[in-house]
């Protein structure tokens, strides 16, 4: 059965009310209650205080953490003052609540910067929005991640320097940010202490917060692509821009990533699952690009699955096979961005060239 706990102390009124209804409707929905977590709790709603946002150590990868912050003022810009939240209290999802004289205001977060709202009348206060919110936060609180790696010094010594491939990626990683679609790195440093740094490293894998990602084909069965938390205008080294994804690990849910010998790695992008998922089912699929930023008539997913689990890849995975032409797909994720897949790279820039459009639509 899938555990959950509540901790932290709420400041206000309306805030205990959610977070009684929540504990509630989650339990009506199966959840079990716990005082004290296990290990392994599969959900956390953590009330952090603006302060100090003290964040909830996790012992396992499984447990998806909800911090939720309170101010008594409507957010000018939701994403600029929430965000930081999110990272400082090491969560999955941060929920905002904004408590206003009559209304209360409820912002969502989610780590690839998606963000939605919801509201609610103080004087009656309805439970639906319980349910609401279960239905949002549920489906993800729920998604598996890969995000492990296993890497093997088996590179060949031909490939230790790149090849023509890493050499287009280098080349599309510019243009990438000529076209300004590399946001600014989230400063991980800035925020957090060296230990919650590790923390987040040992427990997520991720080499820092940077958005979008890029990969091309190799051969049947591999291909390269663009490592976690780098910057994508300056890809340069084998296993530290680029690393060579040679498959999926079912059992051990890992990726598996060939490197030369005598180097210490960087990881795989948490996306390469859905990459490799891809190439699979499609072998004209030559290249993929994923960027947070949008087009007009894209087919999108309905559910905001968290980057680099089972349940994303999938249903992405899916929607590349029921578009027209999978080797040629646009597919939207919901409240996050895009994942554009060609023939190679070019095909890919010059489909998407002029129709970019910066912003992702978010609800
Ligand atoms: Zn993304």
């Amino acid at each position: 059965m899938s555990t959950f706990t509540c901790i932290g102390q709420p400041q206000h009124p309306s805030t205990e009310w959610l977070i009684d209804g929540l504990q509630q409707t989650f339990a009506n929905e199966g959840y079990e209650y716990l005082n004290t977590p296990e290990d392994d709790i599969k959900l956390v709603f953590n009330v952090v205080d603006r302060e100090t946002p003290r964040p909830y150590r996790r012992k396992a990868q499984g447990t998806f953490v909800v911090s939720i912050v309170e101010t008594e003022e409507r957010p000018q810009e939701v994403h600029k003052e929430a965000y930081p939240y999110l990272v400082r209290s090491l969560a999955n999802h941060l929920m905002y609540v904004s408590h206003l004289e009559d209304s209360t205001e409820l912002y969502f977060l989610t780590p690839e910067q998606g963000n939605y709202s919801m509201s609610f009348d103080n004087n009656k206060q309805d439970d639906q929005v319980f349910d609401q919110i279960y239905q949002r936060l549920q489906p993800l609180a729920s998604s598996q991640l890969v995000i492990d790696n296993d890497f093997y010094e088996d590179l060949p010594e031909s490939l230790w320097n790149g090849d023509e491939i890493t050499d287009s990626l280098s080349a599309s990683g510019k243009k990438l940010d000529e076209m300004n679609l590399l946001p600014a790195p989230f400063p991980l440093e800035d925020v957090l202490s060296e230990r919650d740094i590790r923390h987040l490293k040992k427990l997520y894998g991720i080499g820092g917060l940077s958005y979008g990602n890029l990969s091309a084909r190799k051969d049947e069965e591999n291909f390269w692509m663009s490592a976690s938390g780098i910057d994508k205008s300056q890809m340069s080294e084998v296993g530290k821009d680029f690393l060579h994804i040679s498959g999926y690990d079912y059992e051990k849910n890992k990726m598996k990533v060939s490197i030369p010998p005598n180097i210490t790695p960087k990881r795989a992008s948490v996306d390469a699952i859905e990459h490799w998922m891809i190439y699979k089912e499609h072998p004209e699929v030559g290249a993929i690009v994923h960027i947070h930023a949008w087009m007009d008539n894209v087919e999108a997913t309905e559910i905001n699955y968290p980057c680099g689990t089972v349940e994303l890849a999938e249903t992405v995975a899916r929607l590349v096979k029921e578009s027209e032409d999978p080797s040629r797909a646009v597919i939207g994720l919901k409240n996050h961005g895009l994942t554009i897949t060609g023939r190679d790279l070019d095909d890919i820039f010059n489909r998407i060239e002029g129709k970019i459009i910066p912003q992702v639509p978010m609800h």
